[in-house]
């Protein structure tokens, strides 16, 4: 198969086209390094089995050959990334959805679209079923991504509708591991970085608020499964360990080096940044059980000393 990644320079695209490629496809990877990084795709340069794109699918999304199936992930994900681009966010959701479902169309290709678990917004549902319809503050400052996300959704369906495309769904929940960016804000990078550099590690607010952490080559074999599988609608992928943030900080002391002497404060950032912050996420994943006899593998603390290995020799290179 011939498969086309956008955003395959970012985080989860890098892994990926790296699962991919062991599959045995041929990948097509396009980015405008808006949020990625050369860096992350650099161990594939030179493989025939691999090329890079340069391109912003907001603005065309287009590669020669035959195609069988585009997985558009496409679009700052981390509150900082879309928060200091919000218009480029929400053109990535709309128009770069459209070129990428478009491209799908003319291939005969698959089409899988890149959600969020913030497509729940701040949820009044615990946990969050695919069926929940979420609650969104449309004004709100998370809303450039949120709202771009509930658009690509609306988009997907709307092509699968009215021309019966093979489209699918993912809500991926948070996601960890290897090649996050350092500086991306989100709270993994954020605290083991600072585990790793001995300073104190920022819980914003009470350390109250709720996630539960998927590690990346857990995720992304639902990816793939979910590509491959025939089902149409959105499905739920992530970890149903929820913890508080809290805790979350603890966790990544304890998988961290003997002797860290980080200590964990409470932190109060700047009133925007935790804004329509979500207090509650855990993913239902029966679905994602049922369809594509799915589950994630990868405990936290294993999936955390790679995590920190992985920072690690990052920090000691910057
Ligand atoms: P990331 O920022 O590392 O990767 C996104 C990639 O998309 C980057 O390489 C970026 O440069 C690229 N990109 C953005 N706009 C583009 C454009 N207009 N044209 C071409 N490339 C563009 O983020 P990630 O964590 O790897 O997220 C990947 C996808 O998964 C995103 O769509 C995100 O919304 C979704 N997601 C991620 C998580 C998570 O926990 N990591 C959770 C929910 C959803
Ligand atoms: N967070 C934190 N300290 C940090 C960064 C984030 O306490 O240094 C909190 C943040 O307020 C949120 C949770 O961690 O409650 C997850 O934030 P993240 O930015 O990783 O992503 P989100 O799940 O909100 O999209």
């Amino acid at each position: 198969m011939r498969i086309l990644v956008t955003g395959g320079a970012g985080f989860i695209g890098s892994h990926l086209c790296d699962r991919l490629i062991a599959d045995g496809h041929d990948v097509v990877a396009v980015d405008n390094f808006i949020t990625g990084s050369a860096g992350n795709i650099a161990h594939l340069q030179g493989n025939r089995h691999f090329q890079f794109v340069p391109a912003d699918i907001s603005e065309c999304c287009d590669v020669d050959g035959p195609l069988d199936a585009v997985m558009n992930l496409a679009s700052p994900a981390s509150p900082v990334g879309y928060l200091e681009n919000p218009i480029a966010t929400m053109k990535v959701g709309s128009h770069g959805t459209y070129n990428a479902l478009d491209l799908a169309q003319r291939k005969g290709a698959r089409f899988l679209m890149a959600s969020t678990s913030e497509v729940y917004g701040d949820p009044l549902e615990h946990p969050q079923k695919e069926s929940y319809w979420g609650n969104v503050n449309c004004t709100g400052i998370r809303s450039v991504y949120d709202e771009a996300k509930r658009f690509a959704e609306a988009l997907t369906m709307a092509f699968h509708r009215t021309t019966g495309m093979r489209t699918r769904i993912i809500r991926i929940f948070n996601t960890y591991g290897p090649r996050m960016a350092l500086h991306d804000g989100r709270v993994v990078p954020n605290f083991v970085a600072q585990a790793v550099r001995n300073e104190p590690i920022t819980v914003y607010g009470d350390g109250t608020a709720t996630r539960a952490f998927c590690y990346v080559t857990d995720l992304v074999d639902g990816m793939v499964r979910l590509l491959w599988s025939d089902e149409v609608m959105p499905v739920n992928v992530g970890s149903p360990d929820e913890m508080t943030v809290l805790e979350f900080a603890q966790a990544v002391k304890a998988a961290g080096q003997p002797g860290c002497t980080s200590e964990i404060i409470f932190y109060q950032p700047h009133a925007e940044r935790v804004s329509d912050d979500p207090q509650r996420r855990r993913p239902d994943i029966t679905r994602a059980g049922a369809i594509l006899g799915w589950k994630p593998k990868v405990s936290l603390n294993d999936g955390l000393k790679l995590t920190i290995e992985y920072f690690r020799q990052a920090i000691g290179q910057s």
